[in-house]
């Protein structure tokens, strides 16, 4: 099978007559004539825009700049470019200049929950770590929008080297996440290095990374990272497919180097209107992801980011492609659908509700055919009591060392190992009184 497809062909032809297939296939030809004007994108597509369309897109890009790899744009469907998925996730519309009064620059308070500059720690276990502000693609629905083209925001190696010492401090992150912009924006030898800085760490268990490298521009993914990449036993990635268009040779030649070197993959999908808001589209999706070895990890719904109420669907959506995955099809098919909160509550899983009522020890449940049965709990449950000291339980737990977190949340609630019985919160004004009047 062939790379060079007939609208590969003549985007390269249009960029330069003397490009080869060698040319397509090299990254770095692709970063150089990345599309970022609307003029480039008309001459290499052979689509005009009407005055009017172009003027308002010129307005756009001033605002939110645009960046398209020619392999991603060998991806429109010229014919009907207005309703392509691909031609809506690159290619600036004027939409985005609609900010509505609930959007945000930050929703996710990224900024605020980070303690040093391009490190974010939210959860107890693991942060995230933004190593590069650049990618080769600008997706139109960034929920990092606010940054997008940013040049400022290129972080020195100074800045990683502050992250690196913050994870050092920490020995209670055992996981790090690396994103950005794209992390496989940075040379072979940064990442390498950076690489090699975490793998230092003793305390430091999984590396992740963040990177739409497979989908954007997957000749990025090239020998030489493949064998920096699998030195690591411990490294993760998640890629970022929207739809099911998305893989095509290229990419699943990619995909297929990664899953070879013995990386697991995971895949993130954002919920976007007029691009994936289909269970079919979806299913398909999540078929094509297993088939080359990605799990489907998260479907987002898409978050509450400036100018991007275009993209954003009712959470009914998300619910509904979930139910028509999870028992219709392989259950490692099916992601997780996840509302990340506003305001930096992390990601919360939302799903179609399975426990229809609750009896005494009988739970009423359905399944995805509408079944309604009885699942009987035992009579006689001996429950551990648990004090923490693992030592003396029955149940053994060999921690090799690493001492886990004290509970938080719902799960401190629950457990018997501690007294508390309600979560308050901290303006709650009947304790602010009963505290007053004691
Ligand atoms: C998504 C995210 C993580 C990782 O979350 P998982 O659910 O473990 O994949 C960590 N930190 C931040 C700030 C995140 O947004």
């Amino acid at each position: 099978m062939s790379i060079y497809t007939k609208s590969q062909q003549e985007i390269a032809e249009n960029i330069s007559s003397k490009a080869v297939i060698k040319d397509w296939k090299d990254w770095r030809w692709q970063f150089r004539h990345t599309i970022k004007t609307v003029e480039d994108f008309e001459d290499v597509l052979n689509i005009s825009f009407s005055p009017e369309e172009k003027k308002e897109m010129k307005i756009t890009l001033r605002k939110f700049p645009m960046a398209i790899t020619p392999y991603y744009a060998s991806l429109i469907d010229i014919e009907n470019y207005k309703d392509d998925p691909v031609f809506k996730q690159s290619c600036c519309s004027t939409e985005e200049l609609h900010v509505e009064s609930y959007e945000m620059g930050d929703p996710l308070a990224e900024d605020s929950d980070s303690p040093v500059e391009n490190l974010t720690h939210r959860y107890p276990d693991r942060v995230l770590f933004h190593v590069s502000n650049m990618c080769a693609m600008y997706c139109r629905h960034c929920t990092r929008k606010r940054k997008v083209g940013d040049q400022d925001h290129i972080p020195a190696k100074d800045s990683l080297i502050k992250g690196l010492e913050y994870i050092r401090e920490h020995e209670e992150v055992r996981d790090v996440l690396l994103s950005g912009g794209d992390p496989f924006m940075l040379s072979d030898s940064a990442i390498e290095w950076l690489l090699d800085e975490i793998s230092s760490i003793e305390h430091v268990e999984v590396i992740r990374i963040g990177t739409r490298m497979p989908v954007v521009l997957p000749y990025r993914i090239t020998e030489d990272l493949i064998d920096i990449l699998s030195k690591y036993d411990n490294l993760w990635i998640n890629t970022h497919f929207n739809h099911p268009r998305e893989l095509t040779d290229s990419s699943r030649q990619a995909l297929k180097k990664l899953v070879k070197a013995g990386i697991p993959m995971g895949n993130q999908t954002v919920l976007l209107a007029g691009v994936n808001d289909c269970p079919y589209i979806m299913k398909s999706l999540m078929h094509k992801l297993v088939k080359n070895r990605v799990r489907p990890y998260y479907i987002y719904q898409c978050d509450l980011s400036e100018g991007l109420s275009h993209f954003r669907t009712p959470v009914s959506k998300g619910i509904e492609i979930i139910e028509s995955l999870r028992g219709h099809t392989s259950g490692f098919a099916v992601p997780t659908y996840v509302i990340d909160a506003p305001g930096g509550g992390g990601k919360i899983p939302v799903t179609p509700n399975y426990v229809v009522s609750y009896a005494t020890n009988k739970v009423i449940l359905r399944n995805y055919e509408g079944v309604i049965c009885t699942y009987k709990e035992p009579d006689s449950y001996e429950p551990v009591f648990c004090d923490r000291k693992c030592e003396t339980c029955t149940l053994e737990l060999k921690t090799e060392g690493r001492e886990y977190l004290p509970p938080v949340g719902v799960e401190k609630l629950m457990a018997d190992y501690d007294d508390e019985t309600s979560l308050i919160p901290a303006d709650n004004e009947r304790i602010i009184r009963r505290n007053s009047n004691g």
